[in-house]
Parts: C-alpha cells; sequence; structure tokens
C-alpha cells in the first residue's frame, strides 16, 4: 500500500493498492459518517466493478444506490448531471451523505461536479479505473461538464474526502486507453522528472506502472498543492495541452484520445522550441522515441496552421494572452506567456 497526503484547503489520502476496489467501503467509512453513498458509474465500467464497490460499502452500513450513465465524452454534460440530481433527490441524498465517482475521467468529473453542487456541496470519493484517471484526472479537484461550445467549461473546485487507486483494474482496460494514460504520464517526466522519464525509456511500463502512478500522482499532487485554483504554477500541468486541446477539437473529439493528443502536441511543440534553441537538443528525439515506444502517433494529419488557429479558443488563454509550457530540457520546464497576436509571427519564424 502507498499513500499519498494531498494537503490542499481539505486535505485527503490518495491510496494505491492492488484490490482496494472491493474494501471501498472501509476507506469510504473511514472518512464518513453517511447513511447513503450513491455509487456513480458508466456503462462500460459498472458491470465490471460497480457490483464489487456496493457490495464494500453495504458491508460497512451505507444505504446504496448505483446511478448509470451511458460510457463516453458525449454524456459529459449538464442534461446526464441533472439525471444525477433527480436521482439523488429521489434516493433522500442529503448533504451527510456521501457519493462515490467509479469509472475514468468523464465519470470523476461529472460525479464531481455533482457532489460540488447538488446541496451546495457534499462529499464524494473517486475510484478511478483508467490510467488517466489514475495518473491526473482524479487528483486535484478539478470537477466539470463540457458546453457544446468546448470541453470543461462549466465546472467547480471540489476535492474528494479520498481517492482510491487499483493499478488491477487496468488489467481489463483496451489498449487505446493505456496510450491515452501514457501520454499524461510522459508529460509528467518532461515537466518535472528526468528520472521518471529514464525509467520509461528503459523499462516497460505495464512492468512498473505501480511505480509510475505514485510517482505521477506525487508530481501532481506537489503542483496542486501549490496551486490549488489554478492561478500560476498548475499551468505546467497543460504542457502539450494547448497544441492537443486543438488537435482534439480540429478531429472533432473523435480522432486521437486526449492523451494521445496532448503527446503528439507536446512533440510538435518541442520540435519548435528545440529548433528554436529554447530546448536543450535531442529532446523531441527522446520524447518521439517514447511515444512510439508505448504505440503511440507521432504526427497528425492537421496542419500547424490550423492547429495555431483552432488554439485561439482553448480556455486556458487568460484574455489577451495563451500560456504556453516551453521545456528548457526533459525534467524541467517553464511558463510563456504568448499574446494571442504575436502567436502566429512566433510559430511560423521557426
Ligand atoms: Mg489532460
Amino acid at each position: 500500500m502507498k499513500t499519498i497526503e494531498v494537503r490542499t484547503g481539505r486535505s485527503y489520502n490518495i491510496y494505491i493498492e492492488h484490490g482496494i476496489i472491493s474494501e471501498a467501503g472501509k476507506y469510504v467509512r473511514a472518512v464518513s459518517d453517511a447513511v447513503r453513498a450513491v455509487v456513480i458509474s458508466d456503462s462500460n465500467v459498472a458491470p465490471v466493478y460497480a457490483r464489487r464497490v456496493t457490495d464494500s460499502l453495504a458491508g460497512c452500513g451505507f444505504e446504496t444506490s448505483l446511478f448509470v450513465f451511458p460510457a463516453g465524452e458525449q454524456s459529459k454534460r449538464l442534461s446526464t448531471i441533472e439525471k444525477m440530481y433527480d436521482f439523488f433527490f429521489e434516493h433522500d441524498l442529503t448533504r451527510s451523505d456521501i457519493i462515490v465517482a467509479l469509472g475514468g475521467g468523464v465519470t470523476g468529473d461529472m460525479a464531481g461536479f455533482a457532489a460540488a453542487s447538488y446541496l451546495r456541496g457534499i462529499d464524494f470519493v473517486q475510484i478511478p479505473t483508467t490510467l488517466l484517471s489514475q495518473v491526473d484526472s482524479s487528483v486535484g479537484g478539478k470537477t466539470g461538464v463540457d458546453l457544446p461550445g468546448g470541453k470543461n467549461l462549466v465546472g467547480a473546485f471540489w476535492q474528494p474526502r479520498a481517492v482510491l487507486i487499483d493499478p488491477d483494474t487496468l488489467d481489463t482496460l483496451p489498449p487505446v486507453f493505456f496510450s491515452d494514460g501514457m501520454g499524461e504520464v510522459i508529460k509528467y517526466g518532461c515537466i518535472r522528472s528526468s528520472s521518471l522519464f529514464e525509467k520509461l525509456e528503459k523499462e516497460n511500463a505495464e512492468d512498473i506502472i505501480d511505480d509510475i502512478i505514485y510517482e505521477c500522482v506525487s508530481i501532481k499532487r506537489d503542483v496542486v498543492e501549490h496551486d490549488e485554483r489554478d492561478t500560476g504554477e498548475r499551468a505546467i500541468l497543460n504542457f502539450g495541452h494547448t497544441f492537443g486541446h486543438a488537435i482534439e477539437k480540429l478531429g472533432n473529439y473523435g480522432g486521437l484520445t486526449h492523451g494521445q493528443a496532448v503527446a503528439v502536441g507536446a512533440l510538435m511543440l518541442t520540435r519548435i522550441t528545440e529548433k528554436k534553441g529554447i530546448t536543450e537538443s535531442g529532446s523531441a528525439a527522446r520524447i518521439e522515441a517514447l511515444l512510439k515506444k508505448n504505440g503511440m502517433p507521432t504526427e497528425t494529419e492537421f496542419p500547424l496552421s490550423d492547429i495555431l488557429a483552432a488554439t485561439r479558443g482553448d480556455k486556458k488563454s487568460t484574455g489577451r494572452s495563451l500560456n504556453f509550457i516551453f521545456l528548457s530540457r526533459i525534467g524541467e520546464c517553464f511558463i510563456n506567456k504568448l499574446p494571442v497576436a504575436e502567436i502566429g509571427s512566433f510559430f511560423d519564424s521557426e
């Protein structure tokens, strides 16, 4: 068992342990006196894991019910949240009860947002079951839904009471979801840990997955503790994301997965900053080799001009400028604020 404490406005623990999903009740009971627990899951995850979680919760004295929504990013909208509210109301959920998010990023983001807003906020626990949600989205308290105009445009900062990470759930994950998570894993190595990056170069990710999860969560914890509300340093977690979001958008969210798009975005950006002498030479080649090793794409069909045009709609823009995260070398990065008016000339002048 590995435990990571997150000291945000309200502190909580992240537990990493094989088989912890079957003991969820014990961990939820440790942070909650609730009478009722609502488990929120999607149509892919619920048939495989929900029973284990609801049985465990019931065994620890919770009156337990299960809300299941259709799997996929298309469900990540306010109409699904409204169905959750109705479900909470029908099941007499009170402010002292608890919500358990069981699934990937979409589930955690939505269950967290429903928890943040129902009765002006009730407790929730995250049980992330994909690599991406285990290393990234379940940690840090960002919750929300998409609008037709863009992803994650409505949401709240709402920290969970605990996060239970069971690496065994990755065994049932289709390969594309593993590479989706690896995009964010490689990102952590790039921005903060040359030793993690080197480990990924030497070893097979599957063989050292517990270590990888622990290191990524630790990095995210450190960053989030310094900047819970995302007004400064937390921006470094968006390395590769400005181009990545543009690539996802240009593919109408049906092309590359989020993690794959982020990885390709990080590589494209690093090729450019390396040519400009901002990033240590050889870095882009190392990132490219690592992506290939993990079965990930290294190119996108979209020209840079289209990607730059699409970045204008990125919500990470502050006023009239966009934050770009540049690597100085593998394991070190810095935030570079580029006025929107100068983005074209900056990237065209390479
Ligand atoms: Mg991301």
